[in-house]
């Protein structure tokens, strides 16, 4: 089983903001920036070409809505939204995952590619403030 999976089942911690029966959003644990999101579907392929059109677009979706709470909760002004799809492109866990990374302009933006710690209850802070409410899904 991959470490999303185990995720996904509840057996490994991770700071969930969003779950529904397709999918689950977690905070990165070495993120870029302070409140990376890893977006993950239930369904388990390594690569997007193999999973179901229905839940592509669906993880298209709640990836925009993932990108405008970044916005709206921690100010960011411009979003990554990235895919390594295989090994090759840099995919370490090999279970479909997409990124959605807030950027700053006072912190460089894109060119902050250094991971960094969550400190204290830092995460905890981070998750609260980026938890996906219904009125976020309303688009
Ligand atoms: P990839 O390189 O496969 O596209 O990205 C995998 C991501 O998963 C990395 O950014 C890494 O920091 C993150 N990651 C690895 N292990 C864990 C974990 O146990 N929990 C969480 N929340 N993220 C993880």
């Amino acid at each position: 089983m991959d470490i999303f999976e185990e995720i996904i089942k509840g057996n490994i911690p991770s700071s969930k903001i969003y779950e529904d029966e397709i999918c689950v959003a977690i905070l990165d644990i070495n993120p870029f920036e302070k409140g990376h999101v890893l977006l993950i579907p239930k369904c388990n392929e390594s690569l997007i070409e193999n999973i179901d059109s229905s839940i592509l677009s669906h993880l298209a979706v709640i990836s925009a809505v993932i990108s405008k709470k970044l916005r709206t909760a921690l100010n960011a002004d411009d979003t990554n939204i990235l895919i390594n799809n295989g090994p090759v492109a840099g995919q370490e866990i090999k279970h479909t995952h997409i990124h959605i990374i807030p950027r700053f302009k006072e912190r460089g933006g894109l060119m902050t590619i250094q991971k960094q710690k969550y400190n204290g209850d830092e995460q905890v802070e981070f998750r609260n403030k980026l938890l996906i409410s219904k009125d976020d899904l309303k688009r």
